[in-house]
C-alpha cells in the first residue's frame, strides 16, 4: 500500500510544482509588462516635456533673432529720420558730422558696429567699422543681398517707410544690416530724386552676442551653425532672398528625460515592492496550499490503514489488488489473494482482555511481514483477519508455499508478554489468471475459500473451487430455512434411552435436535448444528432445545435428561445466566440435568473452560465431556475441568470386534477416565457384543441403538410405563425402538 500512496503523493507533487511555476511565470510576466508600461508611459510624458521645452526653445530664439533685427531696426531709424541728419548728410560740407555722428558711433555701440553713408549710385560716402573707416569696397564686404535691401528702401512708395532690415553675410561672419533713406524726421526731404543718401547699419551677430542671447533667453548652448548642420531643433537665420545662412542651434535641456531618470528607479522601486508584495503573498499562500495537501495526504494514508497492525485496512488492500489486478492485465502475470483467519482469536481477546488480543494481533502482522514475497501487500481487514495480495509468474505453488509457512509460524505458540499464546489459521486462496478476475470476485473468492478452510477444521488451507459457490448457495439457503424454522418453532427434539450398564434400565435420555426441512426432508444435526454455529442461530436453537428438554423431561420424574452443548453456546458468557433462567422457569431439579460438551473448545480454552464447569456446576447442573477420544483428547485435561461425566465415543465403541490393538486402546482410554474417579458412558452401542464389552472395561452407562433410538416423548412415557407395569420384576432390557 505504500507504494500506492507514495506514487500518488508524488503524481500530484509534480502537478503541484507545475502550478505553482506555472504561477510564479505568469505573475513574473504581469510584473514585467506592468513595469514595461509604466516605464514607456513616462517614456512618453518625458518624451512631451522634451518636445515642449524645445518648442519653447526654438520660439524664444525666434523672437530672440527678430528682437536683434527690431533693435537694429530701430536704431537705425533713430538715426536716419533725423532733422540734424537731413541737414548735414547732404549738406557739402556735412562730411565731418557724418563721420563723428554715425561712423565714429559705431565703436563700441551695442546696437551697431558698422555705419555706411551711401549715394543714389551704391557709392560709399562714408564706411566705418567698429568706429575705424573701411577701406574695402564694400561689394567685397557684403554678400550681395544688402542690395536688395538698398533696392526695398529705393523702391519705397510714398506712404512707406525708407527703410529695410534683414540679414545678410558678411565677411566677419552673419549680421543684421538695415539700409534707410536718410531724411527729417518728418519723412520730407529736400534733396530731389538721384541724390539720395541711404545710413547703413550693421550689426554682427558674432559668438559672444549669440551667447548672451543664449544667457538673456535662458536657452542653453546656443550658438551659430553652418547652414548645412544637422539638428534636431534649430532656428534658420534667412537672407531677404530667402538663402539660409546658418542656422542657430541649442542643447535640448530634455526636461523630460532629466525627470524621466530621477522617476525612473523610483518607479522600478515601487513595481518591485509590490512584485515582491506579491511574491510574498504568493509563497505564503503556497506554503498554506502545501501544508494542507500534505495533512490531505496523509489523512488519505490514514484513511488506508490499520491502526493497530499499521498495515493496510480493507479500503488499501481494496487499492492495491485493483491496482495488481489492472497491472497482470498488461504483462499477463497472475494476483494471488489469501485470506486468512486466526483460530483462537477470539478465545485469547475473552481471557487475557483486549491489551493481549492487540498485541497477538501486531505479533502476527510483524511475522507475516517477514514471511510475504517482496511488493505483496498485507492488510489487516477485520478484528483476526488478514490478507495477502501479490504477483506471481506462476500459479497456486507460491500462493500454497506461503501459506505453509504461515501455518508453521502460527503453529509455534507465540510469547505475549508474560504469556504464552497458541493460535492457528485458516488460509483460503484464490487466483486472478492474468487479471481476468475483477478485485470483488477475487476477495469473494479467497474469502468463501477460508471460510471452507474453517469448515475443514483448523490450521488448513484452501484453494477457491467453483463447487465451492454451488456449496455456498445451498448453504445459504438452508441458513434461511433454519432461521424460519427456529423463528417458528418447527424443529423437535427426539430422546435417546441412557441405560445402565448392569442392569440395563432406563435412567436417562439425551435430548437430539431434529429438523423437518419443508421441501428437502430430514437434515441431520451434524449439518445443521455447524451452520448455525456460524450464522449466529445457535443460540437460539441452543436455548430452545435446553428449555424444552427440561420441560418434557419434567414429566419423566426420576429420568436425567442430556442435553448438547454447542461451543458456539459455551463461549458465551451468558450462558450460565440463561441455564439458570430455563432451570427456574421450567421448574426442574438441576441434579437431573446433564449438559455434554465437546472438547474443541477446552483445548482453546482451558482456564475460561474451567471458570465456565464451575459456574454451571454451582447452579447443580452435571457437566459431560461428549466425543472422548474422537479428537486429540489428553487425559491431563480432564483433571483440571471436574467434569461429572465422560462420554466415549461411537467411533472407538464401534472398533471394539476389530481387533485386539482397537480392543486394548478403548480399554486404556476408559482405565484412564476411570483412574480420575468419574463415571464413563459408551455411545454407539449396537450390539449385545459392544455392550458387554464396554461394561466389562468399567463404563456405568449405555447408549446406542441397542437400547434404543432417538425417539419421540411419547415413547419414551410409553417405555417408562411399561417399566411401571414390570416394576417388581427384575430390570428389563429395553427394545430398541
Ligand atoms: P452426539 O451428541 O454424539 O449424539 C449422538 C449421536 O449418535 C446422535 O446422532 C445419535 O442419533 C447417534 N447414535 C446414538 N446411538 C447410535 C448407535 O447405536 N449407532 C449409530 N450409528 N448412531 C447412534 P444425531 O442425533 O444425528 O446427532 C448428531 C450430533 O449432532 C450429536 O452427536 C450432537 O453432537 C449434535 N446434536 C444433536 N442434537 C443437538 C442439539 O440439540 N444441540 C446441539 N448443540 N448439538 C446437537
Ligand atoms: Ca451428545
Ligand atoms: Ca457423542
Amino acid at each position: 500500500m505504500q507504494t500506492v500512496a507514495k506514487s500518488q503523493s508524488k503524481g500530484s507533487g509534480i502537478g503541484r510544482h507545475i502550478t505553482v511555476t506555472g504561477v510564479l511565470f505568469s505573475f513574473a510576466v504581469i510584473v514585467a509588462v506592468v513595469t514595461i508600461m509604466v516605464l514607456t508611459a513616462l517614456e512618453r510624458v518625458a518624451g512631451n516635456a522634451n518636445l515642449l521645452d524645445d518648442e519653447r526653445s526654438r520660439e524664444t530664439t525666434i523672437g530672440a533673432m527678430k528682437t536683434f533685427e527690431e533693435q537694429l531696426g530701430a536704431t537705425l531709424d533713430d538715426y536716419a529720420a533725423w532733422d540734424d541728419a537731413a541737414a548735414n548728410v547732404y549738406a557739402p560740407d556735412g562730411m565731418a558730422w557724418t563721420v563723428s555722428n554715425y561712423g565714429e558711433m559705431s565703436v563700441n555701440s551695442p546696437l551697431f558696429d558698422m555705419a555706411i553713408v551711401i549715394d543714389d549710385q551704391k557709392k560709399a560716402i562714408i564706411a566705418y567699422r567698429d568706429g575705424q573707416p573701411m577701406a574695402e569696397p564694400l561689394a567685397d564686404f557684403f554678400a550681395p543681398s544688402l542690395w536688395t535691401l538698398y533696392d526695398r528702401v529705393k523702391a519705397a512708395g510714398p506712404a512707406d517707410r525708407p527703410q529695410a532690415v534683414g540679414f545678410v553675410t558678411t565677411k566677419r561672419g552673419i549680421a543684421a544690416v538695415g539700409v534707410a533713406l536718410v531724411r527729417k524726421k518728418s519723412g520730407e526731404l529736400d534733396a530731389p530724386a538721384g541724390q539720395h543718401r541711404y545710413l547703413v547699419f550693421a550689426r554682427h551677430l558674432d559668438d559672444d552676442r549669440v551667447t548672451a542671447l543664449g544667457q538673456t533667453y535662458v536657452i542653453g548652448g546656443l550658438r551659430l551653425a553652418p547652414p548645412a548642420f544637422e539638428a534636431d531643433y534649430f532656428v534658420p537665420i534667412t537672407d531677404p532672398s530667402g538663402t539660409t545662412l546658418g542656422k542657430l542651434v541649442w542643447i535640448s535641456r530634455s526636461p523630460g528625460d532629466i525627470a524621466y531618470a530621477q522617476v525612473r528607479p523610483m518607479v522600478l522601486q515601487a513595481l518591485g515592492l509590490v512584485g515582491l508584495f506579491f511574491m510574498v503573498l504568493l509563497v505564503i499562500g503556497w506554503l498554506a496550499g502545501r501544508r494542507l495537501k500534505g495533512e490531505e495526504n496523509s489523512a488519505r494514508e490514514e484513511a488506508l490503514r490499520d491502526r493497530l497492525s499499521g498495515l493496510s485496512n480493507r479500503d488499501g488492500l481494496g487499492l492495491a489488488v485493483d491496482r495488481f489486478v489492472a497491472e497482470a492485465r498488461q504483462t499477463r502475470r497472475n494476483v494471488l489473494l489469501l485470506y486468512l483467519d486466526l483460530d483462537g482469536f477470539k478465545e485469547v481477546n475473552d481471557s487475557y482482555g483486549h491489551g493481549t488480543g492487540d498485541q497477538l494481533i501486531r505479533a502476527v502482522a510483524a511475522g507475516l511481514a517477514v514471511l510475504i514475497p517482496q511488493g505483496a501487500v498485507l492488510a489487516r481487514i477485520g478484528g483476526d483477519e488478514f490478507a495477502i495480495a501479490f504477483l506471481s509468474d506462476g500459479e497456486h505453488a507460491a500462493a500454497l508455499q506461503l501459506s505453509e509457512q504461515i501455518l508453521d509460524f502460527l503453529a509455534e505458540p507465540l510469547e505475549i508478554g508474560r504469556r504464552v499464546v497458541v493460535v492457528g489459521a485458516s488460509i483460503g486462496i484464490a487466483m486472478s489468471p492474468a487479471g481476468t478476475i475483477s478485485r470483488e470476485e477475487l476477495v469473494r473468492r479467497s474469502d468463501l475459500a477460508m471460510y471452507k478452510a474453517k469448515e475443514a477444521g483448523r490450521a488448513r488451507m484452501t484453494l477457491y473451487d467453483p463447487s465451492m459457490d454451488a456449496d455456498r448457495e445451498q448453504r445459504n439457503a438452508l441458513e434461511i430455512d433454519l432461521r424460519v424454522a427456529i423463528e417458528s418453532g418447527d424443529l423437535t427434539l427426539v430422546y435417546q434411552p441412557l441405560v445402565d450398564a448392569a442392569t440395563q434400565a432406563l435412567n436417562g435420555v439425551e435430548a437430539l435436535v431434529r429438523w423437518n426441512r419443508p421441501g428437502h426432508g430430514p437434515v441431520s444435526p451434524d449439518v445443521f448444528i455447524p451452520i448455525a454455529e456460524t450464522s449466529g442461530l445457535i443460540e437460539s436453537l441452543g436455548l430452545f432445545v435446553l428449555r424444552k428438554a427440561c420441560e418434557t423431561a419434567k414429566q419423566w420424574p426420576g429420568l436425567a435428561i442430556s442435553v448438547n452443548v454447542s461451543p458456539g453456546q459455551f463461549r458465551n458468557p451468558a450462558f450460565t445466566d440463561y441455564v439458570r433462567y430455563v432451570l427456574k422457569q421450567t421448574e426442574i431439579e438441576a441434579g437431573r440435568v446433564t449438559l455434554e460438551i465437546t472438547e474443541g473448545y477446552m483445548i482453546q480454552n482451558p482456564q475460561r473452560t474451567r471458570q465456565s464447569i464451575e459456574r454451571l456446576k454451582g447452579l447443580g447442573v452435571k457437566v459431560a465431556l461428549d466425543d472422548f477420544g474422537s479428537g486429540f483428547s489428553s487425559i491431563g485435561y480432564l483433571r483440571q475441568f471436574g467434569f461429572d461425566r465422560i462420554k466415549i465415543d461411537r467411533s472407538l465403541v464401534m472398533d471394539v470386534d476389530q481387533g485386539k490393538r482397537q480392543r486394548e486402546m478403548l480399554q486404556a482410554t476408559v482405565a484412564l477416565a476411570r483412574s480420575l474417579d468419574i463415571p464413563v458412558t459408551a455411545e454407539g452401542i449396537e450390539t449385545e457384543a459392544q455392550a458387554v464389552a464396554m461394561r466389562l472395561f468399567g463404563c456405568d452407562c449405555l447408549q446406542g441403538y441397542l437400547f434404543g433410538k432417538p425417539m419421540a416423548a411419547d415413547h419414551i412415557t410409553a417405555l417408562l410405563n411399561e417399566g411401571h407395569a414390570a416394576e417388581p420384576a427384575a430390570p428389563r432390557r429395553l427394545g430398541a425402538a
